[in-house]
């Protein structure tokens, strides 16, 4: 009787365990987004199984069944397009394809620019150079001698315009010099900045890092060390740097265990944290209220048109707030990784433009002056690195180039300028954050009206100075856009028009020259036939084509892609 009572009870107790662990998978699946960007590990291994295939010759024109005049317009477009690069640039193409062969990154971002079945044409014909001479005001200027509007803003670090930094980092050599580039000990400046710091994030304590991925990794070191759980949440499509575990998804090969990829926005979300016991940190990239759950918009994944983008400074405020009080109830360390937008927003950055006090915040890019950079801030309890009562019970974190003297000097340079006028008389720079983003907002506006006016079917989304291309008709060829806007004089980062990022040194007039340039790339795109649609086609139509073709791809024994030379491009391009 006893050993039966025994039994019940065990079945009891494991059902009930069962059932526990089942809801809880079933929480965490609900507040999974329904993209793959939501499902780490199926992108990773879809991204496994996709297969190679491309489009060329005749169907590169041609690949939304495009009537014959149509491709024959295309087919003269890109001929003209690819003449007139290669003759605006020689010599910085010529010097990017004799480094590419050493430098990894160069054959890396050349292959993405666009999506992959037309990269081999686009690489061979509309390359991009890589080399700069010269910046000056918002414009950089090629080996060649052409000078651009600068809108890859040096993926954010140039806040207040090149000058700027500039100025900064002379500053910071004069200042340095006298101790030169001696780690260990301290400059003089090291201090101050870090009581800056804490008074600009309304926290503690900082400790200095030489990136922003360093900084993400120590952030998150310190909320599992503090809480000793070990999950990590992310929102998806958020990027946090390239450190193994907030990168669970494709471009790690590295499966990842511990990170929870989920929902940003959703009620869902906020179940799973009010619910589990092992989450020691939640990392907030506030970059995504310009797209919340979408991963960053590069050019090489616009399969279609369907690249969505809006800011709701309310939804996002109410959802930052919704999380604050989560993670506070919970013990759940909040983690608001301002490493991009940080100093973009506000002087006070995130924090401060949406009214939420953080944890523990990361910055980096603009803060280091001109020079590499990253910085935790955080409360006095979580940045601790030991333990009064277990000696041997610590979190490690040093490194070689930590508070470098020259790169401290650069970043005293910046913060001093931040809040205080220039001898000159120049205002100090926090003065000017209102003015800047109600200019933001009506320059933006300008140009979209521009594009309305003239039926262009593209228009801007921003956050302040960050702005991203949203195409309003269903196209495969929204890739090639950005090589117009680079023969306008446009430069683009390697994610195209996904991602443009102005400094706020821009004035109205600099702005206004963007906008011509934009708006005649714009005009000779369309005058090229890139953006002639079937009338039954709609993104869902494109996706499903695509589809279609990675199917028949991954299931007929392709024939493997023949070399492609420049020549036998521009033969098959004959009729043009
Ligand atoms: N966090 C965010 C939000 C970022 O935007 C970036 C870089 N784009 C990083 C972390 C990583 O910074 P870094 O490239 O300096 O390592």
């Amino acid at each position: 009787m006893t050993a039966w009572w025994w039994w019940v009870g065990g079945m009891a107790l494991l059902a009930l365990y069962v059932g526990g662990r089942v809801r809880q998978r079933l929480r965490l699946s609900r507040a999974k987004h329904r993209s793959l960007h939501g499902h780490a590990r199926w992108s990773r291994r879809l991204a496994r199984l996709m297969p190679h295939y491309e489009y060329s010759g005749a169907r590169f024109f041609s690949c939304d069944e495009a009537p014959t005049e149509i491709v024959a317009a295309r087919q003269r477009a890109f001929g003209a397009l690819g003449q007139r690069l290669r003759e605006r640039a020689p010599l910085t193409r010529a010097a990017t394809d004799a480094a590419a062969p050493v430098i990894s990154d160069l054959q890396f971002v050349s292959r993405y620019r666009v999506p992959f079945q037309f990269s081999r044409v686009v690489r061979t014909e509309l390359a991009s150079g890589a080399f700069l001479q010269a910046a000056q005001g918002v414009t950089l200027t090629d080996l060649d001698g052409n000078i651009s509007y600068d809108l890859a803003g040096s993926y954010g670090v140039n806040l207040f315009g090149i000058d700027f930094y500039r100025t900064c980092i002379d500053a910071a050599v004069a200042r340095a010099r006298r101790l030169g580039p001696v780690l260990g000990g301290y400059h003089e400046v090291v201090a101050e900045n870090a009581r800056r710091i804490c008074a600009i994030a309304g926290l503690d304590e900082v400790s200095f890092h030489m990136s922003g991925t360093e900084a993400v990794m120590q952030a998150v070191r310190l909320a599992r060390y503090h809480t000793g759980r070990r999950r990590v949440v992310q929102f998806c499509g958020a990027y946090h740097g390239w450190w193994d575990e907030v990168q669970p998804g494709v471009g790690n090969p590295r499966v990842i265990r511990d990170t929870f990829v989920l929902r940003e926005m959703h009620d869902a979300t906020l179940e799973v944290l009010r619910t589990r016991c092992d989450i020691a940190c939640v990392l907030v990239n506030p970059l995504q209220s310009l797209h919340p759950n979408a991963a960053a918009p590069g050019d090489g994944t616009l399969l279609a048109s369907d690249r969505a983008a809006a800011f709701d400074r309310a939804a996002y405020t109410a959802w930052l707030r919704q999380l604050r009080e989560v993670c506070t109830d919970r013990g759940i360390v909040l983690i608001l990784d301002e490493v991009f937008l940080g100093f973009r927003l506000a002087r006070g950055g995130a924090q401060e433009f949406f009214g939420v006090q953080a944890d523990l915040v990361t910055y980096g890019k603009t803060l280091g002056g001109g020079l590499p950079v990253g910085v935790v801030c955080g409360r006095r309890e979580l940045m601790r690195r030991f333990r009064d009562d277990r000696p041997s019970d610590i979190c490690f974190a040093r490194g070689t180039f930590n508070a470098h003297p020259y790169v401290m000097a650069a970043m005293h340079e910046f913060l001093r300028r931040l809040d205080e006028p220039q001898p000159d008389g120049t205002p100090a720079l926090r003065d000017g954050y209102a003015a800047s983003e109600a200019a933001w907002t009506a320059r933006i506006a300008r140009l979209n009206a521009r594009l309305d006016a003239e039926q262009l079917p593209v228009r801007l989304a921003h956050l302040v100075s960050v702005a991203t291309v949203l195409y309003t008709m269903p196209s495969r060829y929204n890739g090639l856009f950005q090589f117009y806007l680079r023969a306008h004089g446009l430069a683009l980062s390697w994610v195209g028009t996904g991602r443009l990022i102005f400094s706020h040194a821009y004035t109205d007039a600099d702005f206004d020259a963007v906008a011509d340039r934009f708006v005649a790339a714009a005009r000779e795109m369309r005058d090229g036939g890139w953006w002639w649609a079937s009338p039954n086609a709609t993104n869902a139509t494109i996706r499903r084509q695509v589809l279609r073709e990675l199917l028949r791809a991954r299931f007929s024994q392709a024939p493997a892609p023949v070399p492609l030379t420049p020549h036998a491009v521009r033969s098959s391009n004959a009729g043009s």
